[in-house]
């Protein structure tokens, strides 16, 4: 089981031997797709069985290596194939075509993806070029995955390459084997993520992303002031790329912890429910919150689909404010930012941990009984209490012991 993705990545800065060599092999790469294109016309075919036997040894002879004919052969054969699909529908289509330079297409003989860097064959076996590639952190992991036909190219002065990847996805669990092991994820300002799990609290402080946030507002405050508007730019594509690497790491961090759990289920409020958790502050911080949260559910699902976790989204009504030993949920509940104390009971908790017990258990009721507008009367909205959960389902509702709610992770 795969699934199909593409990367393009950028050469890192090619010296001038090498530009020459990509410049002079786009440039035969380019004549031999033509010598085909050329026979693919004239023999009013897009076989190719055939242009390959009318041209390939033409194409090599124009010194183009081995390992790149057969795709200038494809190219043809492709360049052909649009050509008559447009003649069919369009008689007045004009004359044959010309075949602009489209890079260098690379069989899976002609490459190979070594570390970071890309290695081509040159046609002289042992003799190789490298080109260094442009990778960001987060698809190292991804590169071992490159598999099939890619292609160079060239966007200015830059150039570039496709890479297809071959994702290996991770057999799908089914519900209803064995118990799940879910665990609730709280988004938040002040913790960006706070997961209950069996062994302990897992916790993302927000505070360095606050201070990050504010430090770069001042620079660019700055930069605003004197008018350096490239600078201010600059800056802000500097924080989205900070806030995208954390959303990595936060990304992976839970999905490595769900994964360690049989049958694992990452839950989340569904997203819609961040502005309600945002409330209070700034409409811009709101803003950048939401586009933050947003980025965090995607990385986790793609990276939770590959490690076979389940990741669902909850009904985010309430999640903050019920408690996870009786149920009783009422906004008096919340005393603070950080407490959690239930006018009902008694029972007492981190606020944070407490809304992810919740999310844990509204998760399990969807598990159980579907979306809650497809199943069930009675009780509509409310997050039954974690405690008291049925028939040999875990949910961590170790909150009971407060002892145990802040083994920061
Ligand atoms: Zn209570």
């Amino acid at each position: 089981m795969h699934r199909a993705e593409t990367v393009v990545l950028k050469l890192r800065s090619p010296g001038r031997a090498k530009r020459a060599w990509l410049d002079q092999t786009a440039e035969l790469f380019r004549q031999g797709t033509q010598l085909g294109l050329d026979a693919a016309l004239s023999a009013k075919t897009s076989n190719r069985g055939k242009i390959h036997a009318a041209t390939y040894a033409s194409i090599r002879a124009l010194g183009l290596p081995s390992d790149y004919c057969r795709m200038a052969v494809n190219q043809a054969v492709q360049l052909a194939r649009s050509h008559f699909g447009l003649r069919k529908s369009k008689q007045q289509a004009g004359k044959p075509t010309a075949v602009r330079s489209q890079g260098i297409g690379l069989g899976t003989n002609a490459y190979q993806v070594v570390g970071t860097a890309l290695r081509l064959s040159t046609g002289v076996r042992g003799d190789y070029i490298w080109l260094p590639l442009c990778v960001p952190q987060h698809w190292r992991d991804k590169l071992q995955y490159v598999k099939g036909d890619a292609r160079l190219f060239k966007r200015g002065e830059d150039w570039f390459v496709m890479l297809p990847l071959k994702m290996p996805t991770a057999p799908t669990v089914r519900d209803g084997d064995g118990e799940p092991t879910v665990i609730g994820v709280d988004l938040g300002i002040v913790r960006l993520a706070a997961a209950k799990h069996p062994k302990g609290v897992f916790v993302v402080n927000g505070k360095p992303i606050r201070h990050e946030r504010e430090h770069r507002a001042s620079l660019r405050r700055r930069y605003q002031r004197h008018r350096r508007t490239d600078r201010v730019k600059a800056q802000r594509g500097k924080e989205q790329r900070w806030m995208t690497d954390l959303n990595h790491k936060v990304s992976r961090g839970l999905v490595d912890l769900a994964a360690q759990y049989p049958n694992p289920v990452l839950a989340f409020e569904k997203l819609d429910g961040i502005r309600d958790r945002v409330r209070g502050s700034k409409r811009f911080n709101r803003m950048v919150a939401s586009w933050a949260f947003r980025q965090l559910a995607d990385f986790v699902l793609y990276k939770a689909e590959r490690a076979g976790v389940r990741v669902i989204f909850v009904d985010p009504r309430k999640t903050s404010r019920t408690c996870p030993r009786c149920g009783h949920a009422t906004r008096a509940n919340r005393t603070t930012q950080a407490d959690f104390r239930c006018v009902g009971c008694g029972y007492r908790g981190n606020a944070d941990v407490v809304a992810s017990l919740n999310i844990a258990a509204a998760a399990l009721d969807v598990l159980r009984h579907g979306p809650p507008d497809t199943a069930r009367l009675g009780q509509p909205g409310q997050a039954a209490p974690a405690g008291e959960r049925l028939d040999g389902v875990k949910v961590w509702a170790s909150a009971h012991a407060d002892s145990n709610l802040e083994s920061s992770a």
